[in-house]
């Protein structure tokens, strides 16, 4: 049976030569760089080069990367430095974040912190002058999602950025699934630190990375040996840093050919959808977003169904956010773009990715609009629809 693979946003396949290098990592660069014998100078070594090229990847200096395991450690400690290094009581995000940051902010609401947490529009855009509204004598952190994981949207994030610097406020961005989807170039820009994720651009799982700025006073989080210039203990994973190096390498040959091919086939789908298919809406922004991120609410049935009827076609999907699902509740992300419980509880995300092919966007396309059909006359709501437009209500 065909296996149609459309959940990027949750998670990407290796690519083969960062399996490749893995492979060889383990086999034969698996040592403690801290060591001080042989074996030890040459993992310090692979580290350093690895650094290298990841800092080279966004623009910025080496010893600016910090390793850690993944997006949700960064974001974690993003918000961590601002508390232990700011003065001050008060924090700016948004609605839509990822719970990465969202549960942390929360967290901080807790601990006394007070945390504004911006609406977005429709689109699920913020905009720097709400940002600017929101600041106070006593904040410390403007926190925001650069690509939404969920929608799409791309925030204007430089625009924020330079409220934040006009301010002299710390500035952090979760850009996992903006790093390798959006040009980006650390070296002239307005971010202090930001969360990336080896294994959203086709590298392993449990390894990421917080910029964080050479201006910026770093603060430990994780509390151990002297890696990471002593600001993050525990021995380094050289063969996810490997592939983690590797994936960045790949993704910065030709980041303007994947982002048009990307966007290519993502706007073919979406069109394609939204012309075969009735009652349904694009959610986040038409242009404003990620190159392989669609997301579109079907009026009368629920995601989940269409879900499992896709799989069983081989496509596999996602309702809304893979984090938000073995819940009932509809995505904070949906809700904060302003849809109603039942359109929201009615949208299916499909993220494309390097490994995607025009075939299975065809595919998608052929099998997707009878499911939908087929749910449909199943669903009492939508019999109802159907006897009004009809006139014999
Ligand atoms: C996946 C993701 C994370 C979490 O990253 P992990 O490496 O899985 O911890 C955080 N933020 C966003 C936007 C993501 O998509």
């Amino acid at each position: 049976m065909k296996r149609i693979y459309l959940d990027n946003s949750a998670t990407t396949q290796l690519k083969p030569e960062v399996l490749d290098v893995m492979i060889e990592a383990l086999k034969n660069h698996n040592f403690n760089a801290a060591s001080a014998h042989s074996y030890g100078q040459e993992g310090k070594l692979d580290l350093a080069k690895a650094r290298e090229t990841i800092a080279n990847f966004v623009g910025a200096e080496p010893r600016e990367i910090y390793f850690t395991s993944g997006g949700t450690e960064s974001d974690n400690w993003a918000v961590h430095i601002a508390k232990k290094t700011k003065k001050g009581k008060h924090m700016i995000t948004t609605t839509v974040e990822h719970h990465a940051m969202l549960h942390t902010m929360e967290e901080a609401q807790k601990e006394g912190y007070d945390v504004t947490f911006l609406p977005v529009d429709e689109y699920g855009l913020v905009t720097a002058k709400q940002v600017e509204e929101a600041l106070r004598e006593d904040t410390i952190l403007i926190s925001i999602l650069y690509g939404n994981n969920e929608i799409g949207t791309v925030m204007p994030i430089e625009e924020i950025g330079a409220v934040a610097k006009a301010h002299n406020i710390l500035f952090h961005t979760d850009a996992v699934q903006a790093v390798g989807n959006v040009p980006l170039d650390l070296s002239n820009s307005t971010i202090d630190m930001m969360s990336f994720s080896a294994h959203k651009i086709y590298g392993p799982k449990g390894i990421g990375s917080l910029f964080i700025r050479k201006t910026v006073r770093p603060y430990a989080f994780i509390h151990g040996g002297a890696q990471e210039r002593g600001y993050r203990g525990g021995t380094d994973n050289l063969p996810s840093i490997m592939g983690f190096a590797k994936a960045c390498e790949l993704a910065g040959e030709n980041l303007a050919g994947h982002i048009s091919r990307l966007t290519t086939l993502r706007d073919k789908l979406i069109h394609g959808i939204l012309e075969r298919v009735p009652h349904c809406k694009l959610n986040g922004h038409p242009t404003k977003r990620l190159p392989g991120n669609v997301n579109i609410s079907f009026e009368f049935i629920e995601g989940e169904s269409i879900l499992l009827m896709l799989d069983m076609t081989g496509i596999a999907a996602s309702s809304g956010s893979a984090c938000t699902s073995g819940s009932l509740d509809p995505s904070h992300v949906l809700m904060g773009i302003g849809l109603s419980h039942e359109i929201a509880h009615g949208s299916l995300r499909m993220t494309l990715g390097d490994f995607t092919r025009e075939e299975d966007i065809d595919y998608v396309l052929e099998k997707l609009p009878p499911i939908i059909q087929r749910l449909r006359e199943m669903s009492p709501l939508y019999e109802e629809e159907m006897r009004k437009q009809n006139g014999n209500v």
